[in-house]
């Protein structure tokens, strides 16, 4: 039985076809618009589980596409991963701060994509509610305690450096763009920049000894830990 429906937006008919006979293999029910305009009104009429957009297409393109359904109340929370260009950071961080949840640069394999709808489809379920104690990757983080465990070992961490850690890693697999880090560290964080945010990051690798490696640049574009 298929459980979730997928909504992808994409101009290319080939690919259109491939990808669909692909996610209905691995039990997806698909549902696709070749243009932008149509893809919102899909979406408004599915409210599908996730959407798969590409951020080329012909009219409004894909950015326009996620603003609009980050804009619509009901399609507000629908999880989105971009399908990009390789080398297009600039459209990439445009679209997570606008709020895709994840992208995937063409070409890519079909085990890749599945495993990424997986992840995006078990974090937007998990993200429901806050969570106080979060575990990902042999870190642990005890919000009421304001503790934190790498490995098992107790570390000690500044405000700042817990809610990053806290941003990271309740969202595994998930890249932040260093604005929206600069967004959540804003407060009580003095003169926020680009260059400061990697610092904190600096600090906090170094401090999570071996889990230090789990918080990995992505180039051009920010941060993700890796679970
Ligand atoms: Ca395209």
């Amino acid at each position: 039985m298929p459980d979730k429906t997928l909504l992808l937006v994409e101009d290319e008919p080939d690919l259109v076809d491939l990808l669909s006979f692909s996610l209905e293999q691995a039990s997806y029910r698909v549902e696709s618009a070749l243009t932008g305009e149509d893809g919102l009104q899909a979406a408004r009429r599915l409210h599908p589980d996730l959407i798969l957009l590409d951020l080329m297409l012909p009219g409004m393109d894909g950015l326009e596409v996620c603003r609009n359904l980050r804009h619509t109340p009901e399609l507000r929370d629908t999880p989105v991963i971009m399908l990009t260009a390789r080398n297009a950071e600039q459209d990439i961080v445009r679209g997570l701060e606008i709020g895709a949840d994840d992208y995937i640069a063409k070409p890519f394999s079909t085990p890749v994509l599945l495993a990424r709808i997986k992840a995006v489809l078990r974090r937007a379920a998990d993200g429901a509610e806050p969570k106080r104690v979060i575990e990902a990757g042999g870190v642990r983080l005890d919000a009421d305690r304001h503790e934190v465990q790498a490995d098992g070992e107790t570390v000690s961490l500044t405000a700042t450096e817990f809610k990053l850690l806290t941003l990271l890693v309740a969202r595994p697999g998930r890249v932040f763009t260093r604005q929206q880090i600069i967004d959540t560290l804003h407060e009580g964080f003095a003169a926020v920049t680009d260059r400061s945010v990697d610092v904190q990051v600096v600090g906090l690798r170094r401090k999570l000894g071996a889990s230090g490696a789990r918080i990995e640049t992505v180039r051009g574009v920010g941060y993700r830990f890796r679970a």
